[in-house]
């Protein structure tokens, strides 16, 4: 009896972690696919109001429908990519744009990227701060420049330059985010804690990954960092290979979750690198990495991923991570474990 208890109990758990985050595998591709994030991290029912739970599913779901609509009207994966992220860049939800953390400073500083799957062309920017949109200067670099990374001031020039928004850094202000910094300032005084370790750690990144009508991939991720950073540290956000990847013989990928480890074990690159090289599925490869190899290390995060077959992959190591997907006729939307 005893054994049938912890049976079952063990059939639940296993059936909590497969179902988190495996939509069905695919038989033919799709005519397209699209999944966003909007971070992973200490997020739990439990410290969640109603309100505050519905305010982030319907925001996930309008992030999703503006992307999916791309595709469905035939548009490119890059368009999709960038109308979702560009409206969770505009949200206070999230923690990219509008809703960017604080700098120990008291400055937002954006990072983002951009990759598409056929050439792998790629863009981003690095601690930018009068940007609007951080994911349109990242495809500017991408598409009109010679290089693959700008940072601080010279993408700020090269914005200008090339007619990208930019606003004052005022409106990236919010009383949540600047609270939040109070709080760790008070906390790390008080513990000695850095950003690493930050326990309430809230990650709060936007990702998102799209498949074509035909059959091209993109990935693109949008960030303010982390609480309280300094010295201008920049995450893996918009390390082509740590935070963003695409390739259209593998898959698209965007992480989330503590940036100094997705920069050392290049978690986007390795998750096609497994793909590739050891001839597995999507999804085992981004279990293996993420649910296993990423928790040995001790890096919390998450991911999400999609291949060329419309498969689609979104595991997280941390309580929870803001995540929705859809393919024609399908759509889910979840934040917690388990669903
Ligand atoms: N990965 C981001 C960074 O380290 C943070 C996040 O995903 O929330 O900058």
């Amino acid at each position: 009896m005893k054994h049938l208890n912890v049976l079952t109990i063990f059939l639940t758990w296993l059936c909590i972690i497969s179902c988190q985050h495996t939509p069905s595998p695919m038989n033919a591709a799709p005519e397209y696919a699209i999944a966003i994030h909007g971070g992973a991290g200490a997020i739990k029912k439990e410290n969640m109001t109603a309100e505050m739970d519905a305010a982030y599913r319907a925001a996930l779901d309008t992030a999703l429908m503006l992307g999916e609509q791309v595709l469905r009207d035939g548009g490119s994966a890059l368009d999709a990519v960038c109308a979702s992220i560009e409206w969770m860049e505009d949200s206070p939800l999230f923690n990219a744009g509008r809703g960017a953390v604080f700098t120990y400073e008291g400055r937002n500083e954006h990072d983002a990227s951009i990759m598409e799957g056929s050439e792998q062309k790629a863009g981003a920017v690095g601690g930018v701060h009068t940007i609007h949109h951080p994911i349109r200067l990242a495809r500017a670099v991408m598409e009109q420049s010679p290089h693959v990374l700008l940072t601080g001031s010279g993408a700020e020039q090269f914005a200008l330059e090339q007619g990208i928004d930019t606003i004052d850094p005022g409106y990236f202000y919010t009383e949540r985010r600047w609270e939040s910094l109070q709080k760790f300032k008070e906390k790390s005084q008080k513990t000695g804690w850095n950003v690493q370790e930050n326990p309430d750690y809230k990650y709060g990144t936007v990702g998102c990954v799209a498949l074509d009508k035909n059959g091209n991939l993109a990935a693109g991720t949008s960030t303010g960092g982390m609480t309280g950073k300094r010295w201008n540290r920049i995450g893996d956000s918009p390390i082509i290979g740590a935070g963003t990847y695409a390739d259209n013989t593998t898959c698209a990928v965007s992480c989330t979750g503590h940036g100094e480890y997705f920069i050392r074990y290049a978690v986007a690159h390795d998750l096609s690198a497994r793909m590739k090289y050891q001839n597995i599925t999507l999804e085992a490869a981004a279990e293996q990495l993420v649910l296993r190899d990423l928790v040995e290390k001790g890096g919390e995060g998450g991911l999400i991923a999609l291949d060329k077959m419309g498969n689609i992959s979104c595991p997280f190591n941390s309580a929870g991570m803001y995540r929705a997907w859809a393919r024609p006729g399908e759509k889910h939307i979840a934040i917690y474990k388990g669903e």
